[in-house]
Order: structure tokens, then C-alpha cells, then sequence
């Protein structure tokens, strides 16, 4: 065992402050990685809040970890000291039901994935995340950083470009393809990188117009503000595929009518509240409402690699441990550009 700097939440909604935990002995299979950038997802601050329920406290969040390897186990053959390496949403998985065996352990089957923090380990302990100075896990579910990413623009990437990339690849996002990005935040910031980079023409819809410039360097082709009703006039039954990263309830009716034919809504964003649905909003156009899940560990590694191939790293505010309940409270006032990632190094 080993004694590691982290901030925690000692309970739900309460302000994170720094603490220390204990991470395993490296095992057999095991690689133990020195933190140095650990992204802020909007989940983390849902579940500090305690906003999906039940919360394991306390609490240590951080999804989106970028490091390098200082000490692997003996049986640990895909990784060495020195690595550039990367953890997700997830530290384990069954590994034997049909979705771990298809690259799918995000939907594991054999009782869910490990999730990285506010989950159980497989030794049924609580699981610690990103906002700590180390960490120790199965080479199976680290990924390989390309050299062509620098860490810490790599670090979101692990949480918000894979679930981004993955829904975007599944539903086909490429040339001759109009794809909406609802939310131009964390996720939304990177999706719209992604969708331009896979060859789709891209709109943003966000609230307002205010960070319409930024949006259109990210890649896209067209800015709309959703507080502008003549906005939905315009765009109606244009797009094949609108990705909802939203963390709010939204009123679906609208969107859905933006949608094609056989048009899809694909909704990553999950917020706190039950939302509703009005069929006939979708019966006429054989339209589609669905959701997903961050990504696989192979897909994860397919992102990165397809990433540093296309220069796409999350735009980022860096900032120091003690700036994090102030860094929540922006995210929640939407005023973030675009991605808070901490120096773990002021742990
Ligand atoms: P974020 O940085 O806060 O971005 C969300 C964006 O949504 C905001 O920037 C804002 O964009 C827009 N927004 C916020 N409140 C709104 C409201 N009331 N009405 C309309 N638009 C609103 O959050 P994030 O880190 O990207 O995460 C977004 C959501 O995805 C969260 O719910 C998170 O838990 C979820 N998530 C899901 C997965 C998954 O696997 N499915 C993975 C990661 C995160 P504008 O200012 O442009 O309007
Ligand atoms: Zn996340
Ligand atoms: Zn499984």
C-alpha cells in the first residue's frame, strides 16, 4: 500500500479538500502511474453533488487522467517505466460476457464495469479517481498517450473525447453527414473537433451566441443559438445525427424536429432529473432518441491514436488543486472554455 495526496468531497456537496489515500501494492498485473493532469468532467461534479445517487463518500473523482508509469508489476507485458499513459472512466470489468469479449466493457454485463472513482474494486474496496498524485491499475484498462499529444491537453480526451468519438463513429459522423453538437462545453467543445476532423459538416447549438468565434475555429461550420426561436425554423429536418451534451433536462420536441428522416438524437449528456418524451415528435420521420456510453478500451486507444493523427487535444484551463470548487462552480454557470484540468503536481 501506498499513502497518496488526492482531494476528496468528504460528503456529498461538500467543498473538495485535500486528503490523503492509500492505493494498492502493484500486483502481477498491475501498472502504477504518476498523475500529472486530471481533467474536470461535468460527472464528477453530478456525483460529488451526490446528483445521481447513491454516492460513495468520500469521495475522490477524476476520470480523465493522463501520467506516466513509474513501476510495473511482473506480469505486465503492454507497458514500461516511462510510458505516457492514460485511465478513463473505467479500472476493470468482467472481462467474460459478450460486451467485454466485443471491446464493450463500458456495458459489462458480469455486474458493470469498475468505474475509476465512486465505484467497488474487484478487492471490494472503494475506488479512488484522477484527483490524486498516483495511481495503480490492470494494464488492460490503461491506454497508450501518442507522443504526437501533450498530456495535458491529452487528459479530457479520456473522458470527453471518447464519449464524443464513440457515438459519432457508431452513427456514422463523415463526409456528406450534418451533425449537430448540443452544447459547446466539455464534451461539446471536443465533438465538434471530432466530427469536422471525421469529415461531417458540423453545427453547434448552444444557448447563446457568445462563443460563436470559438466555435467555428474548433471546426464548425455553422453557429446557432437555441434561445433564438427562428433557429429551430430554419434548421428544421436537417441533421442525420444530433449529439446532446448537455448536462440539463432539455425539451426534446424541438430538437427532434431538426432531425431528417431516420434522423438520430443521440443524447451523452445525463442529467440529474427524469426527462421526458412525446412519441409523436418522433413518429412521422422514423426518428431515433438514443444514449451512450463513453467508449471501449480499444476504442479509447483508437481515439487517441486517431487524435494525434489529426492534432485534436481538448482546449484547457489548467489550474492548481485549491481552484477546483471554484473551477465547479464555472462549469455549472457554463462558463468554461473549455476543459479545467488540474496540475496534479499541487495536489
Ligand atoms: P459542461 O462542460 O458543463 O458542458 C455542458 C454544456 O451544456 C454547457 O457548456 C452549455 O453549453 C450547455 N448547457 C448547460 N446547462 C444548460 C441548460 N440548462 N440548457 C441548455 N444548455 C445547457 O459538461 P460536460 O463535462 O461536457 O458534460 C456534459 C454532460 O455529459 C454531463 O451531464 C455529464 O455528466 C455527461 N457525461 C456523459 C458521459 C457518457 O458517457 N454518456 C460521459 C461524460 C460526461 P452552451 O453554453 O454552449 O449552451
Ligand atoms: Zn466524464
Ligand atoms: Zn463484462
Amino acid at each position: 500500500m501506498t499513502t497518496v495526496a488526492a482531494y476528496a468531497a468528504p460528503a456529498a456537496k461538500a467543498p473538495l479538500e485535500r486528503t490523503t489515500i492509500e492505493r494498492r501494492a502493484v500486483g502481477e498485473f498491475d501498472v502504477l502511474i504518476d498523475i500529472k493532469f486530471a481533467g474536470i468532467c461535468h460527472s464528477d461534479i453530478h456525483q460529488a453533488r451526490d446528483g445521481w445517487r447513491p454516492g460513495t463518500f468520500p469521495m475522490v473523482p477524476g476520470h480523465e487522467i493522463a501520467g506516466v508509469v513509474s513501476e510495473v508489476g511482473p506480469g505486465v507485458t503492454k507497458y514500461a517505466v516511462g510510458d505516457r499513459v492514460g485511465v478513463g472512466c473505467m479500472v476493470d470489468s468482467c472481462r467474460e460476457c459478450d460486451n467485454c469479449k466485443a471491446g464493450l466493457e463500458q456495458y459489462c454485463s458480469g455486474g458493470g464495469p469498475v468505474w475509476t472513482y465512486n465505484g467497488t474494486g474487484k478487492d471490494g474496496q472503494p475506488t479512488y479517481g484522477g484527483y490524486s498524485q498516483k495511481i495503480v491499475v490492470d494494464q488492460d484498462y490503461v491506454v497508450r498517450i501518442p507522443d504526437g499529444l501533450s498530456l495535458d491537453v491529452a487528459a479530457p480526451l479520456l473522458c470527453a473525447g471518447i464519449t464524443t468519438y464513440s457515438p459519432l463513429r457508431h452513427w456514422n459522423a463523415g463526409p456528406g453527414k450534418k451533425v449537430a453538437v448540443v452544447g459547446l462545453g466539455g464534451l461539446g467543445h471536443v465533438g465538434v473537433k471530432l466530427a469536422h476532423a471525421l469529415g461531417a459538416e458540423v453545427t453547434v447549438l448552444s444557448q447563446s451566441l457568445r462563443k460563436k468565434d470559438d466555435g467555428l475555429k474548433l471546426g464548425a461550420d455553422h453557429y446557432y443559438a437555441t434561445s433564438d426561436p427562428k433557429t429551430f425554423e430554419e434548421l428544421a429536418g436537417t441533421f442525420d445525427l444530433i449529439l446532446n451534451t448537455v448536462s440539463a433536462p432539455l425539451d426534446f420536441a424541438p430538437y427532434f424536429s431538426l432531425l431528417r428522416t431516420d434522423g438520430s438524437m443521440v443524447n451523452v449528456g445525463l442529467p440529474e432529473e427524469p426527462v421526458q418524451i412525446v412519441l409523436q415528435t418522433l413518429f412521422g420521420n422514423r426518428r431515433s432518441v438514443s444514449s451512450s456510453g463513453i467508449g471501449g478500451i480499444a476504442e479509447t486507444q483508437e481515439m487517441l491514436d486517431f487524435c494525434a493523427e489529426h492534432g485534436v487535444g481538448a482546449e484547457i484551463e489548467l489550474i492548481s488543486a485549491e481552484e477546483i470548487n471554484d473551477a465547479y462552480e464555472r462549469v455549472l454557470s457554463s462558463d468554461v472554455r473549455y476543459r479545467f484540468v488540474i496540475d496534479t503536481a499541487t495536489i
